[in-house]
């Protein structure tokens, strides 16, 4: 397990005075990830029990300006390529092996997808990208999977994976009503798994998947089931999945009910999913607390 640092709890998604472009050390990312948060207003389409997104205060601003998310992100990219960021906290305490750059992420605090224009925002940043030479950094879309199907998706889709992209795909449960509690979205289900199915058919993605504590109770066996079920009946329709990452809540959540499993349940889960879908790359990271749990 990586240990973590400071910075890996530090996810606030702002720097200085920015709306839209943020830099966080990243476990997922083994590094710097450079945000590009599209939902500044904090709207999301999705209600997730576990989010970190302090809705009780508004947010920023609710338009996209181009030239303005352009200038951040360039100047962040400078900060990066020169090291000055690791001279701030909490980026001091990157490890040197997490001192590089990895990806330019959209992220943030709503669903990126949702935004008007989205395949323009890809366009801009993935010529920004190679304006600057950053052939190996990745451009990540971190996404709820709910408008995958939307033509101008689509289309920011057609770029990203042009541009060393990667889709990284929420999926928290295997059935709509565990879907229904846990996530709290009034778009259907069967869109979710129809939009996994027709991307990943496409280019191989990268599934989230968050199990929590909540309300006391982790996920049920029969809700896990349901779930691995769910990834074969895709992977058997077509769909590649080119890993899992397979996490638990690691910071404090505005909900108090919701709360991370121990490391325990969180490697049984792994091994449920991994006898259903042997072959898959999992990964899995843990809760506050590490790996090691009574
Ligand atoms: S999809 Fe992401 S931003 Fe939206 S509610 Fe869930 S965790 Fe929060």
């Amino acid at each position: 397990m990586e240990p973590l640092v400071k910075a890996h709890l530090d996810h606030r998604r702002t720097w200085l005075d920015f709306d839209y472009c943020y830099p966080v050390i990243s476990r997922r990312s083994k590094g710097l990830s450079l945000g590009v948060d599209l939902n500044p207003d904090k709207v999301c389409n999705f209600d997730c029990v576990y989010c970190e997104v302090d809705r009780t205060n508004p947010g920023r601003r609710s338009d996209v300006d181009l030239d303005q998310l352009e200038r951040e992100m360039a100047t962040l990219i400078d900060l990066a390529q020169s090291g000055e960021i690791y001279s701030f906290a909490p980026f001091n305490s990157a490890r040197p092996d997490q001192q590089r750059l990895n990806d330019i992420a959209f992220s943030g605090n709503g669903e990126p997808t949702t935004a008007k224009g989205f395949s323009n925002v890809v366009e801009h940043v993935a010529r920004l990208k190679v304006n600057r030479g950053l052939s190996d950094v990745k451009l990540v879309l971190i996404t709820d999977s709910s408008r995958l199907q939307a033509p101008d998706v689509v289309q920011g889709l057609e770029t990203l994976m042009a541009h060393q992209g990667e889709i990284w795909a929420k999926l928290d449960a295997g059935t709509e009503a565990y879907y229904r509690e846990i996530n709290r979205s009034k778009v259907p289900f069967t869109r979710i798994l129809e939009n996994l199915l027709r991307t990943a058919r496409r280019w191989p993605i990268t599934l989230q998947t968050l199990f929590l504590e909540w309300k006391g109770q982790g996920p049920s066996k029969g809700e896990v089931h349901a779930y691995t079920s769910l990834l074969q009946a895709l992977q058997e329709d077509g769909a590649k999945f080119q890993g899992l990452q397979l996490y638990t809540v690691a910071r404090p959540t505005p909900e108090a009910e919701a709360r991370p499993l121990n490391g325990l349940a969180l490697n049984q889960l792994a091994d449920q999913v991994r006898a259903a879908l042997p072959g898959l790359p999992i990964e899995v990271f843990y809760g506050p607390d590490g790996r090691v749990h009574a």
